[in-house]
């Protein structure tokens, strides 16, 4: 991803905190999710609470974004109203936790690996002044997409009217007219 939009200054940050909303725009939306098979319709919003805990960063809050993706089914565009919690814990790059944090989550220069284990706190990094939520957003978005997104829980997919035409007597598989004479039979015996 370019340029990080979503800064949060840690530099003075004490443990009382401060607070950071902003609107998640079509565009940044856009190229966050590129590559990704979904669409922002709207503005979304991010808002967290962030303070110091020590030396770590703790930050809660909630992302809002509002999407479509292509139906699994029919390829209609397929609502997804994102409403996630966004919950993290960012230890100094310096510090002696980072190394757990990097060394429990895979690959050592890949502590983003945390992503599959969402639940409790992910547990990261920062360095410096500022902590880009950028990515955590665009990772807690990306979490909330359905691997089968559907345009309705019923939809029939694509050419699902005529999958299944009605049998009739002159195009049915011979070796079934035994079954289609007895199931006739049975239902008229019920109708008697
Ligand atoms: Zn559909």
């Amino acid at each position: 991803m370019t340029k990080p939009e979503h800064l949060l200054e840690v530099h003075d940050l004490d443990a009382a905190g401060k607070t950071y909303a902003s609107a998640l725009e079509v565009d940044w939306v856009t190229r966050a999710l590129d590559g990704c098979d979904v669409t922002a319709t709207a503005a979304g919003q991010v808002e967290v609470r962030f303070s110091k805990s020590g030396d770590d960063v703790v930050i809660r809050g909630r992302v809002r974004q509002p999407l479509t993706a292509p139906c699994a089914r029919c390829l209609a565009p397929a609502p997804i109203d994102v409403d996630t919690e966004l919950s993290l814990l960012l230890v100094p790059a310096s510090s002696q936790k980072a190394s757990y944090a990097r060394g429990k989550s895979g690959p050592p220069d890949d502590p983003r690996r945390e992503e599959t284990n969402p639940g409790d706190s992910d547990l990261d990094v920062y360095d410096g002044d500022h902590v880009a939520l950028d990515d955590f957003v665009r990772e807690a978005i990306l979490l909330e997409v359905p691997p089968f997104p559907l345009c309705a829980a019923a939809c029939p997919g694509i050419g699902a009217t005529p999958q299944a035409p009605v049998p009739t007597d002159g195009d049915i598989d011979p070796r079934l007219q035994p079954l289609l004479a007895l199931s006739a039979r049975l239902k008229k015996d019920r109708k008697d």
